[in-house]
């Protein structure tokens, strides 16, 4: 039986629009007509009107961190209830009704005394006793350098008056007893006391990312994960595919640091490709360096607003050298995070010795950020034939401080519709949870250069048009897993991932693209999200 969708504006990956497409066992079957769609229709295929909606294959984001993204939400949002000191004990009492959400603790962040209306203090053992006296309560301040926890937490911990306090820490005292608080190093006692994950956290980590991810009309993703070790990890996601949970398709960007891990990951059965279009083993990733708003992106020479340092760079040129040639001689695919130009040369330096040593033509390795480049190193990319995975909605924030960092470098990155117009593979994503993992936020800003809320473009000349920003977020990403051939268009025998939006960005003022209201989210034909 097909389900054939009518009346709709379908961005099948080609231009111009059509109206209808059809669906049947999980792959599209049909694009073209709704007079075609309809001669096709056979007893007993449901036939559904999307009432003009815009509709075009899932989106893929194709570089992010799924678990991270799974454990950030499921901390109780403190800083969404940071009016009153009642209020913020009211929200995570409510919270805490459904038990532990991180091994075995109740945690939450992002509580600020300084907006307490009622008193301006901290949260101490007692206003957290109120939230549980059952399980061990925690809860950060929105800037990390402190955190409250409750009596039962206490008692766990075996801190008491006569606990000393580690270096560059303190345990806050009233009376004589510990009033709960820890500040900067001694909350090292209380991360030390939440048990390791289990792989039942992690599976209820990667559900509720999935459930934010399909909201947000992306079907794919391109996770770094390894920082949980990756044994669980593939034993989590394998035991949610198997149980038809797995509502992302997964393609795992695997980081190791050093050869003899790499080489056991892979003797394990890890090889490129290992697994299926749910959950699938992808290419070595590695992080080369720092940020950019941190000034540790490594630049090839000092920061124009503090010219005290050239940033970071996290692996020497040996190990770089070595495990990306490991990776390579492997015939795996490498993608490497890379923010400053002086990071980029090593990074390139040993992708061109690996490609040397064992010569391969459609190797697809790829550069992960990608941000402050060179023109020569433009050229250098193109001529490796590198992937760019590139996060168009850093240009929200970043194109606010580039020019102050870099200075005259800025002339010359962010250049991602350069290297696409000389042949290069683009795709596109966020990084949750560094942004949120909303597609719709990217593609606004691959199309205006510009902050979400308005003000200068930066590089004008580098804007995507709304179907090379769409394609960025779609094919290209397939294209970046070797699976252009399966997924990331609307054609007939690609997998039916496809969202739904109420209105079509061809048709909204760039602006406006990121306001567009997800409709439904469909996996292999499967819904999985449908707005309330
Ligand atoms: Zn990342």
């Amino acid at each position: 039986m097909q389900k054939i969708y009518v009346n709709g504006q379908i961005y099948t990956g080609k231009l111009p629009l059509v109206s209808a497409f059809a669906v049947e066992d999980g792959l599209f079957t049909f694009a073209g007509s709704d007079a075609e769609a309809r001669a096709l229709a056979q007893p007993g295929d449901e036939i559904i009107d999307l009432g003009g909606r815009f509709v075009c294959a899932g989106f893929n984001d194709s570089h992010m961190h799924l678990l991270s993204c799974g454990l950030a939400l499921r901390r109780a949002k403190l800083n969404e209830h940071t009016g009153s000191l009642r209020e913020l004990v009211g929200y995570f009492r409510d919270f805490a009704k459904d038990g532990p959400n991180e091994r075995g603790w109740i945690v939450g962040r992002g509580w600020n005394q300084d907006l307490f209306a009622d008193e301006r203090r901290m949260p101490d053992r007692r206003d957290l006793d109120q939230v549980s006296q059952e399980y061990p309560v925690a809860a950060v301040r929105c800037c990390g350098h402190v955190a409250a926890v409750n009596s039962k937490a206490l008692e766990l911990l075996g801190v008491t008056a006569a606990t000393p306090a580690p270096e560059g820490g303190e345990i806050g005292l009233a009376g004589g007893e510990p009033d709960g608080r820890f500040y900067d190093a001694a909350m090292d006692l209380i991360w030390a006391a939440v048990p390791e994950v289990g792989k039942e956290d992690v599976k209820a980590m990667i559900r509720a990312a999935c459930r934010r991810f399909n909201a947000c009309g992306v079907t794919s993703c391109q996770s770094d994960d390894y920082a949980t070790d990756w044994r669980l990890v593939n034993e989590a996601y394998r035991e949610l595919k198997d149980a038809g949970e797995l509502t992302v398709r997964v393609n795992q960007q695997a980081n190791f640091h050093d050869v003899e891990s790499l080489e056991a990951f892979i003797a394990a059965g890890n090889g490129p490709g290992a697994g299926d279009n749910l959950f699938r083993i992808g290419p070595l990733k590695m992080v080369a360096d720092g940020s950019l708003g941190g000034r540790t992106a490594y630049l090839s020479r000092p920061y124009s607003d503090d010219p005290s340092t050239r940033g970071l760079m996290l692996y020497s040129q040996e190990t770089l050298d070595a495990v990306i040639g490991c990776a390579h001689a492997h015939g795996m695919q490498v993608a490497i995070h890379c923010i400053g130009d002086g990071c980029l040369d090593a990074v390139l330096d040993a992708v061109e010795k690996a490609l040397s040593a064992h010569p391969r033509a459609d190797h697809r390795h790829g550069v992960v950020h990608c941000q402050i480049t060179r023109p020569d190193q433009l050229e250098r990319l193109v001529r490796l034939n590198m992937h760019i995975y590139a996060q168009t909605v850093f240009i929200d924030y970043d194109s606010r401080i580039v020019r102050a960092r870099v200075g005259d470098l800025a002339e010359s990155s962010y250049s991602w519709k350069t290297l696409m117009e000389r042949g290069l593979t683009v795709s596109n994503g966020t990084d949750c949870p560094v942004e949120l993992p909303d597609a719709l936020r990217g593609i606004q800003c691959a199309v205006t250069r510009a902050p979400l809320a308005g003000g200068e473009a930066y590089l004008p000349k580098e804007a995507f048009t709304v179907q090379e920003a769409l394609d960025s977020y779609t094919s290209a990403g397939a294209r970046a897993s070797f699976e252009e051939r399966v997924k990331g268009r609307i054609e007939p025998g690609m997998l039916a991932d496809f969202v739904m939006l109420e209105r079509s960005p061809f048709d909204v003022p760039a602006s406006e693209i990121s306001h567009i209201p997800v409709r439904g989210t469909w996996l292999g034909g499967k819904n999985v999200y449908m707005r309330e």
